[in-house]
């Protein structure tokens, strides 16, 4: 008899994980064997316009949990299936072939995904053979536990914040428990069934997500998978100084790299509310990608900035604007728009949170929106920020809302052709905080930039990136462009550098934006 922990692709982890810590206790208190069940679902992947970087992240990890959860006898069992509608008869008939009584899993707030786990529930009950149980392994606090006086999800940041942290500070976070090597006695391995499982394979890539040879290599050097990687990308956060100018490949983040610790007013994470919004250095934790794949879990973090800051003041002061305050508001982001999408679900169906845009009219331009893809705008910030996401999987978070309002407001492009460019692109792409992010540019979503409020993206190249460093390592014909001239190059200059002139004005463009959002449907 077993017991099953079916992983997903936001909870690649051993520690800290809910679902598998209590999957693990329930096998040791009633002497059940243990199975963790992965499901590769290619139709899912399409749905969600899943990246091949993160796709290839996620079998990359696969493979660092498979040699882990061998050390602990516990067989990692890992299926490909499409399509899609069948994948809740296909567990409940592997839980009847592994004669399985229990399923845990954590919850995956997406509707269809939602809808996924409610078929598992009613099929599994159906047949009475197995009981499944799904806990929060996502957020910091579960979406429905923040809410407001009269029990709705709350639609604004600030008042969200400020009832979020008495829950984070006063309830005691129980770090739950990995599986121990007594989980799965040894025996297991012999029995025939489980035999076979340990030698499941994991595919080296998917149909269709295959990477090339050098974004394969750039994606390795950038973001090694792991659950020690991930360990180690936090605490060189944690006690060591931003490097400047450094990017890309030529920029490992590798956590091997040995930086001098430094105290805690200078590291990363001390100079974080003052330093986070620069891009041309490396001032933020880059631990999205695990974050979103959940090989870190967001309580962890959480945890090691208290464990920081223990002896001096027992809490955590989130309210602060310092470092640990704003880095822990930055997790709370992430927390409210899972939130937002859990109680909001129209908004992961391509709907904008405020009804009264859905009319707004968008330019159809097939040569700007291929233009912004590639990074050849004209407008260098717009460009390198682009063209480090190409390259990387990642973009710094100020940079993806300019680069996203000046889709939306300057080229006037629909929000949602930016979210799924987004999502094919990135590494770290995670529907809650994407769509969050591009309702926020598009003044479309829950507490979003009001609609008049238009960036100028020269004047945000000049506050993230005021040496022009980032630009020039990004956009290399601008390499020997310097002074403000980086940040919007004359056009004759341009020209002779091989380089766009810009594809709109941006005063006639802000125009333009303010008034079709005043008049949803008039163009
Ligand atoms: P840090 O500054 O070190 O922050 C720590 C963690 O807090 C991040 O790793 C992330 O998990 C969370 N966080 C920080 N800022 C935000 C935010 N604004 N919203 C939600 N969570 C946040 N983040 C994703 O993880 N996946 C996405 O697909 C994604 N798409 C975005 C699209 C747009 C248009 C915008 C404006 C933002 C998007 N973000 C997304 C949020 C944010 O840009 C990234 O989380 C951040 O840049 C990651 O860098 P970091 O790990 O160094 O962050």
């Amino acid at each position: 008899d077993a017991v099953v922990y079916w992983m997903r692709m936001q909870d690649m982890r051993i520690h800290d994980n809910r679902a598998l810590s209590q999957a693990s206790e329930y096998a040791r208190l009633h002497s059940l064997s243990l199975i963790v069940l992965f499901i590769l679902s290619p139709q899912d992947y399409i749905a969600h316009d899943r990246s091949a970087r993160r796709i290839d992240f996620t079998l990359r990890n696969l493979m660092q949990i498979k040699n882990s959860l061998a050390k602990l006898d516990i067989p990692l069992h890992v299926i490909t299936h499409s399509p899609r509608k069948t994948l809740p008869e296909r567990v409940t008939t592997t839980l009847s072939d592994w004669n399985a009584s229990r399923l845990f899993a954590n919850v995956e707030h997406e509707v269809d995904e939602l809808r996924r786990d409610l078929r598992v529930y009613e099929l599994a009950q159906r047949t009475g053979k197995a009981e499944c149980t799904f806990v929060n392994g996502k957020c910091i606090l579960p979406p429905g536990t923040v809410l407001t006086k009269d029990g709705r999800g709350y639609t604004v940041y600030s008042p969200f914040l400020r009832s979020w942290i008495p829950h984070l500070t006063d309830t005691p976070d129980p770090l739950a428990c990995a599986p121990d090597v007594e989980s799965n006695d040894a025996t297991v391995r012999q029995h025939p069934i489980f035999g076979q499982l340990f030698n499941s394979a994991i595919p080296e890539y998917m149909e269709g997500y295959e990477l090339s040879k050098e974004d394969a290599e750039i994606m390795c050097v950038c973001w090694p998978a792991g659950e020690a990687a991930a360990q180690e990308i936090l605490l060189r956060f944690l006690h060591t100084k931003a490097r400047p100018a450094q990017f890309g490949a030529a920029d490992p983040l590798s956590p091997g790299a040995s930086e001098p610790k430094s105290g805690p007013k200078d590291s990363r994470l001390g100079k974080y509310g003052d330093a986070r919004d620069r891009v041309d250095a490396d001032t933020t934790s880059r631990l999205s990608p695990y974050l979103a794949a959940g090989v870190i879990s967001a309580r962890e973090c959480v945890r090691a900035t208290r464990a920081l800051s223990e002896g001096k003041h027992s809490k955590v002061d989130v309210s602060r604007d310092t470092g640990v305050g704003r880095w822990v508001q930055e997790l709370a982001w992430r927390d409210f728009y899972t939130h937002v999408l859990a109680l909001f679900p129209r908004v992961s169906m391509g709907r904008p949170f405020q009804e009264k845009f859905a009319n707004v009219s968008w330019e159809t331009n097939e040569s700007h929106l291929q233009a912004w893809k590639d990074g050849r705008t004209g407008v260098p910030i717009v460009d390198a920020g682009m063209r480090q996401m190409n390259k990387m999987g990642w973009m710094h978070n100020r940079l993806r809302m300019v680069t996203a309002m000046y889709l939306v407001k300057d080229l006037m492009i629909d929000w949602r052709l930016g979210e799924k460019y987004f999502m094919e692109t990135l590494i770290d792409g995670d529907l809650a905080s994407n769509n969050g992010g591009w309702q926020w540019s598009a003044s479309t979503g829950v507490d979003p930039v009001p609609y008049f409020r238009i960036f100028n993206p020269y004047l945000q190249s000049k506050k993230a990136d005021p040496s022009g460093d980032y630009i020039r390592y990004f956009v290399p014909e601008l390499a020997k462009v310097f002074g403000d001239e980086i940040h919007n190059p004359p056009p004759r200059c341009a020209e002779k550098l091989g380089y766009p002139t810009p594809l709109v004005k941006h005063d006639e463009a802000r125009q333009r934006a303010i008034k079709r959002y005043k008049n949803p449907g008039d163009v």
